[in-house]
C-alpha cells in the first residue's frame, strides 16, 4: 500500500509538472587559447557547473567551438554561458543576438563583457549596458556589497562578503546610470585604491548586474584559479543560473 501511494504520488508530481522538477539545458562556451588566468577559470568552472547540474537537475554541456553559437544549436538550450571569451564572427554574434531577442538567457563572466570600442559590436554594448573602461592589477580579493538582497540571484546572501582574487574592471558610464540595468553587486568603497600596477581609484564600480530587457546576468568575477573558492560567491553563481533557467 505504501509503495502504491509512493508511486501514485510520484505520478502526480510528474503530471502536475512540479516546478521543482522544471529542468533546463545550459551550454557553456569557453576558449583554451586565451590568457592563462582566463583558461584556469574555465577549467574550474566546467566541473563546478557540472556538479551543480547534477545537484539541481539541469543539463550542462561545454564547448570550445564558438561556431556552436548558431540557431540550430541554440534552439536546444535555455541558457548560454560565456566563461572566458566572446564571439568573434558576425555569424556568431547575430545568432547570439537573435537568441537573446527571442527569450534566450545568458550569464557572462569577466572578460566576456570586455569590449573597448562600441563600434566593435553596438548591439552588445546596449545589451551589456555599459563599456569597459579600466582594470585593476594584480588580481586581488575585494569586499563586495549586495545592492538588492531580494533579487532571486542574490537572495539569502549577506550584505557584503569578500570575493577571492580577481582582476576588477571599471565601466564607463556606470551601468547604474542606465535605466535598463539593475545592479546586483558593487565594489565596496573600502577597497580603494584597488591594485598596484593598474589601480582603480574609486567611484561607483558595479561587478554584477542584469539588463531588465533580457534574461541575463553579467558578473565581473572570472579571472584566475581562486574565483570558485568562496561559498557565498558560489551561491550567487548558483542562484543566478537557476533564476536564468526559470526556477524562480
Ligand atoms: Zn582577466
Amino acid at each position: 500500500m505504501k509503495l502504491f501511494f509512493g508511486i501514485a504520488f510520484f505520478g502526480l508530481c510528474v503530471l502536475s509538472g512540479f516546478s521543482q522538477a522544471k529542468t533546463f539545458r545550459v551550454l557553456a562556451f569557453y576558449s583554451t587559447n586565451v590568457e592563462q588566468d582566463h583558461v584556469d577559470f574555465a577549467m574550474q568552472a566546467i566541473p563546478f557547473f557540472q556538479s551543480m547540474a547534477e545537484r539541481d537537475h539541469f543539463t550542462f554541456l561545454a564547448t570550445s567551438n564558438w561556431n556552436d553559437l548558431n540557431p540550430a544549436t541554440l534552439k536546444d538550450y535555455q541558457v548560454v554561458l560565456w566563461l572566458n571569451e566572446f564571439p568573434a564572427t558576425q555569424a556568431q554574434r547575430k545568432a547570439f543576438a537573435d537568441y537573446m531577442e527571442h527569450g534566450g538567457a545568458w550569464m557572462g563572466f569577466h572578460v566576456s563583457g570586455w569590449m573597448d570600442s562600441r563600434e566593435t559590436w553596438p548591439w552588445f554594448a546596449d545589451f551589456l549596458g555599459t563599456m569597459f573602461s579600466g582594470n585593476s592589477w594584480p588580481p586581488m580579493p575585494a569586499t563586495l556589497m549586495i545592492d538588492d538582497r531580494s533579487h532571486p540571484a542574490t537572495r539569502g546572501m549577506p550584505k557584503s562578503f569578500v570575493s577571492p582574487d580577481n582582476e576588477w574592471y571599471s565601466w564607463q558610464p556606470s551601468p547604474r546610470n542606465n535605466p535598463d540595468i539593475k545592479v546586483l553587486i558593487t565594489l565596496a568603497p573600502s577597497n580603494y585604491p584597488l591594485g598596484f600596477k593598474d589601480t582603480l581609484g574609486g567611484g561607483d564600480v558595479p561587478v554584477a548586474w542584469t539588463n531588465k530587457k533580457y534574461k541575463m546576468v553579467y558578473t565581473n568575477m572570472g579571472h584566475g584559479a581562486r574565483i570558485l573558492s568562496d561559498e557565498t560567491q558560489n551561491r550567487f553563481f548558483e542562484n543566478a543560473l537557476l533564476w536564468l533557467g526559470g526556477r524562480n
